[in-house]
């Protein structure tokens, strides 16, 4: 810290710094607690762990975009790109992004999504409730996760069985509400091994 302008900043980082920590360990917190709902608890301990390192929590205050929209996005207006984000999608099992790889085959796409082990796609689903939790605050509602899904469902490589999966939960979730999805998840869907 050497010239003014950085000092003047100082306030900036320290109230970006605080807003950040609590953005992303509220999330955290959150997604901890529907994943002990539905009995993934090693899961729930380790979501979004990489969040607290350096690559991607500094970026994180930097960005800082008051709590309601992604650090990630900040930083892409800023240099194009998120590195936090690139960071974080190959360490974090349960975004389908950690899940594409090299089309071995001669045919088609160079790279294709590979299809997610179920308890990831659990984990997403539960990561999309908290997310859409936490960015509606008060004026939450069940069908809000599917809402914001569909939005882009479309145009995601997500491979085409995780795409069902994940559509009939957050469906489930519009019509029956939280407790019997978080009920069928536990008691049905995650005594299998696949889908
Ligand atoms: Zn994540």
């Amino acid at each position: 810290m050497n010239t003014i302008e950085e000092i003047i900043k100082i306030p900036k980082y320290i109230y970006n710094c605080t807003g950040h920590f609590k953005t992303i360990t509220q999330h955290k917190l959150l997604v901890m607690k529907y994943c002990f709902r539905v009995g993934l608890y090693y899961q729930g301990l380790m979501h979004d762990l990489s969040k607290y390192c350096p690559e991607e929590f500094i970026t994180g205050v930097k960005y800082y975009q008051g709590g309601n929209r992604s650090s990630n996005n900040g930083e892409r207006d800023v240099i194009g790109y998120s590195k936090a984000w690139l960071h974080h999608q190959g360490r974090n099992k349960h975004h389908y992004e950690y899940w594409i790889d090299y089309n071995s085959r001669n045919d088609g796409d160079v790279m294709v999504p590979i299809k997610m082990p179920l308890k990831y796609v659990v984990e997403m689903f539960l990561d999309r409730i908290a997310a859409s939790r936490i960015y509606n605050k008060g004026s939450y509602t069940d069908d809000m996760p599917l809402k914001y899904y569909a939005y882009s469902a479309n145009r995601i490589p997500m491979h085409k069985e995780t795409k069902a999966l994940l559509y009939g939960l957050l469906r489930m979730l519009e019509v029956y509400g939280e407790d019997k999805t978080l009920n069928f998840i536990k008691r049905r869907l995650l005594k299998y091994d696949t889908y």
